[in-house]
């Protein structure tokens, strides 16, 4: 090392060093001198200086990395040589207090580049204090580990970018990429296939709705755990690859490649469906949970790796509304439905202000009495929707559409003042021949809204239609539901209305509790009036049904009656009033003037 460091690099360096380069093998240097021959050719800078920052010695390294920051070549002060990049340092050494020690480690600095083509250079750089008015600076050309290091982050952040975050599977980045392969191979040799296993857990937003967010988290990483062992399970293996992925919220994805046909899918499907559905242990909480699943074989697919995601997520769909816990094989049939649904969900917002939507009417017959006086029913408001192109599209297609785009409230809204003020106009053209009540649907979000049972306050003081007259037909599943629900349901009654159970027997609520409805009429659902004909235990859960209705004091109508033996099994078994294609079917309200004055046999009393 050298204190005369007024120098051109590398030779003046070298000349001033005191220990010069030696040939080792002819004249071997003492431990000494090797060990400051090291030192001075070490690929490492090392300065040596005082507490003023003035360079006692350097090394050849350490002369080359300062000398393009050093002003006219002047390695005399370390500090004024590295004020540029590191002004700190001299305040950080100043401020040193201990006789030894590290005053700065591995500060990394980034000397001016000169050219522009030049790439950047960076210095690390290390003080370390030796003896109380001696520092040692030890300066490393960092570029190559800074481009390494910057090389790992972003090959961890490419990594990550494809892992979700939650249960480490492969995120929806890595699988459609996978797919998109997957689906190139089997474009270019017909012996590769593959099939997408979309999977959603059923009723997921219940669990994070009653047990917190927190639990459905931890749930879910249980659940891709379970996916993962059993795509490990040997049956599940042979010559068949599988990755599972996690789509977002509460949704999977398997990939399924290989030797695979329809049949070892749907079995594999069928295996998951199985797997996911035992129990869970939460925090001490026991959780079921189970998966809908949507296949989609390749052999039913050409497209895109979106489009094959997309069809999979109908087939889930599908299996959603079959009930879950199930398997749907995507059908080409399904993506037509889907495109009809997207048309009738963006038409839908136009309906009702295109005056397209109307109602139809459909009778309701009293069954009991045998006494023959004047026709005169009872009816039920059924929406209709004309659409432009469509032709007439029935309210199960579009009610459901209906409540989640929010235009329920405003539908339903119009129902009811349409079917009152028709109400209205029968009276004045029918007198006593009039229909004496009039039924309308009612869905959940109608109840929620805010100012609801004021409002059909208002539509029946406007039509001067008397309360008794109205009834609201909601399902059991909803009449079953929420305090707020129960609530709202007793303040309509407060109004003077009647309320009916509609589809008695699909829902959830048993006979048990029927006691616990505010309903004053049970409807028993078509399903069971249609096999009562033929199935004796169809024709006990109605005889049940109307024992229990009638111990309540509530009255029954049977839906759906569509032939004479129908009719004739439901009066015997003590229903009240009868709906059905046997008395009429919905009618426009014109012709439900002409069915009363017309068509209403005498052994038909109408309720
Ligand atoms: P719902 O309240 O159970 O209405 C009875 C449905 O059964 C009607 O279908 C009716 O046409 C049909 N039906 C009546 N008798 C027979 C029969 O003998 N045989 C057969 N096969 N079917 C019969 P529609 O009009 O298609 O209505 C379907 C459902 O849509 C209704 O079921 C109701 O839940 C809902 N809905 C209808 N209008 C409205 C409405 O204005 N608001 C709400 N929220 N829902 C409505
Ligand atoms: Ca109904
Ligand atoms: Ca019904």
């Amino acid at each position: 090392m050298s204190n005369d460091h007024h120098c051109d690099l590398p030779s003046t360096v070298a000349d001033t060093c005191p220990a010069a380069p030696v040939d080792m093998s002819s004249n071997p240097p003492d431990a000494s001198e090797a060990l400051i021959q090291f030192l001075y050719q070490a690929p490492i800078g090392l300065v040596q200086m005082n507490c003023a920052g003035e360079i006692e010695m350097l090394n050849s390294m350490s002369a080359q990395l300062l000398m393009p920051l050093a002003s006219e070549g002047n390695l005399d002060n370390l500090y004024t040589v590295l004020e540029g990049v590191a002004p700190q340092l001299r305040g950080l050494a100043d401020a040193f207090g201990a006789a030894s020690g590290t005053v700065c480690e591995s500060l990394r600095v980034a000397p001016p580049v000169r050219r522009p083509s030049a790439a950047q250079q960076i210095l690390s750089i290390s003080v370390l204090k030796i003896a109380a008015d001696r520092l040692i600076c030890v300066l490393l050309d960092a570029t190559e580990q800074v481009r390494r290091e910057q090389r790992d982050i972003q090959m961890y952040l490419a990594a990550e970018s494809r892992i979700d975050a939650l249960t480490r599977l492969p995120n929806r980045a890595a699988i459609r990429e996978r797919l998109q392969q997957a689906i190139d191979r089997a474009g270019a040799d017909p012996r590769s296939r593959f099939a997408i296993l979309y999977l959603d857990c059923d009723r997921f937003g219940r669990i994070n709705d009653a047990d917190g967010t927190m639990i459905g988290d931890k749930l879910l990483v249980q659940i891709a755990d379970r996916l993962r062992g059993s795509l490990r399970m040997p049956a599940a293996a042979n010559s068949i690859g599988s990755m599972p992925a996690r789509m977002g919220s509460d949704e999977f994805v398997v990939l399924v490649e290989g030797d695979v046909d329809c049949i070892d899918a749907e079995a594999m499907a069928r295996q998951l469906i199985e797997a996911l559905y035992h129990a869970y242990t939460v925090d001490g909480r026991r959780l079921h949970s189970s998966v809908s699943i949507g296949l989609l074989h390749c052999a039913e697919f050409d497209g895109s790796a979106d489009a094959a995601l997309h069809a999979a997520h109908l087939a889930m769909l599908q299996a959603k509304v079959a009930g879950g816990a199930q398997l749907t094989v995507f059908e080409p049939a399904m993506q037509m439905r889907a495109a009809r649904q997207g048309t009738l969900e963006v038409d839908l917002h136009h309906a009702l202000a295109a005056g397209q939507l109307f109602l139809v009417y459909q009778p309701v017959v009293a069954l009991q009495s045998g006494a023959v006086r004047p026709a005169s029913a009872g009816v039920e408001a059924l929406v209709r929707w004309r659409h432009p192109t469509l032709g007439i599209v029935p309210p199960l297609e579009f009610i459901g559409i209906a409540e989640s785009s929010g235009l329920i409230a405003s539908i339903g809204q119009f129902v009811l003042n349409a079917a009152c003020r028709q109400f209205g106009e029968w009276r004045t053209e029918l007198g006593p021949d009039a229909p004496r009540t009039m039924a309308v649907n009612l869905s959940r979000a109608q109840l929620l809204e805010g100012g609801f049972v004021a409002a059909v306050g208002q539509i029946l003081s406007r039509n001067r239609m008397d309360a008794a007259c109205l009834q609201l037909e909601v399902t059991e599943s909803l009449a079953a539901q929420d305090e707020l629900v129960q609530r709202r349901l007793h303040e309509l009654k407060a109004l003077g209305l009647t309320l009916a159970l509609d589809d008695f027997g699909t829902g959830y609520s048993s006979l048990a509790s029927l006691h616990l409805l505010p309903v004053d009429t049970v409807k028993v659902d078509r399903s069971f009036v249609s096999l009562a004909a033929t199935s004796p235990h169809h024709r006990v859960l109605i005889d049940a049904t109307v024992r229990v209705a009638r111990s309540l004091g509530m009255a029954t109508v049977a839906e759906g009656v569509e032939d004479e033996e129908q009719a004739r099994i439901v009066r015997d078994l003590g229903c009240d009033k009868g709906q059905g294609y046997l008395y009429s079917r919905p009618l426009a309200p014109d012709d439900i003037t002409l069915w009363l004055r017309a068509a209403a046999p005498a052994t038909i009393e109408m309720a």
